[in-house]
C-alpha cells in the first residue's frame, strides 16, 4: 500500500506515498479478528545534530484483536476507546501501522551513532572535518571578565 501522510516524526518518516509492504496474518477468534503483521518500508529524515540525509530501512511488527462492533455494546467493552473495533467487516490498520512505525523510531535518528554534529561558532559538519577547531577566541563582551577572575591560591 501507498505510505499514508505523517507516517513517522517530524524528523524521521516513511515518506507519503512510498511503498509500503505489509505480510498481514487475519485469524478468526471468538470476539473478533486478530491481526498480526509486519511492515517494511523506506525511512528518510535528516540527523538530529548535523541535519545530513539519513536513508533507513524499516521493518515493524504488530498484534491488535479487531472486535466485532456488535460486542461493543456488551457491559465489559462499552465505551473504551482503547479497544479496536471491526467497522462493517473491515479492519482499519492505518492506526495500528501508525503507532507501531512511532515506537520504533528513535527518538534522536543520528547518522551516526557518534555523530559529532555541527560546530558551534561556523556550522560546519564535523564528521566531514575531524581536525575542525577554532583559535579560542572570547566574546569580547566577556573579555573584561577573564580580567576579574580570581586566583584560588590568593
Ligand atoms: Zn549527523
Ligand atoms: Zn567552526
Amino acid at each position: 500500500m501507498p505510505a499514508p501522510a505523517d507516517l513517522g516524526i517530524e524528523v524521521l518518516s516513511v515518506p507519503e506515498g512510498a511503498p509500503v509492504e505489509l505480510d498481514l496474518r487475519l485469524e478468526a477468534v471468538m470476539e473478533g479478528v486478530l491481526v498480526t503483521g509486519t511492515a517494511s518500508a523506506v525511512l528518510e529524515g535528516e540527523c538530529a545534530r548535523c541535519l545530513e540525509p539519513i536513508r533507513d530501512d524499516l521493518e515493524v511488527t504488530f498484534q491488535e484483536l479487531f472486535v466485532y462492533d456488535d460486542i461493543r455494546d456488551s457491559a465489559e467493552a462499552e465505551e473504551d476507546d482503547e479497544v479496536s473495533m471491526l467497522q462493517d467487516d473491515l479492519v482499519d490498520l492505518e492506526p495500528l501501522l501508525r503507532d507501531a512505525v512511532v515506537l520504533a523510531l528513535p527518538f534522536q535518528p543520528l547518522c551516526q551513532d557518534d555523530c559529532p554534529g555541527l560546530c558551534p561558532e561556523c556550522g560546519v559538519r564535523l564528521a566531514d572535518e575531524p581536525g575542525h577547531r577554532h583559535e579560542a577566541a572570547i566574546d569580547p563582551r566577556w573579555a573584561a571578565l577573564t580580567e576579574l577572575r580570581q586566583d584560588p591560591t590568593d
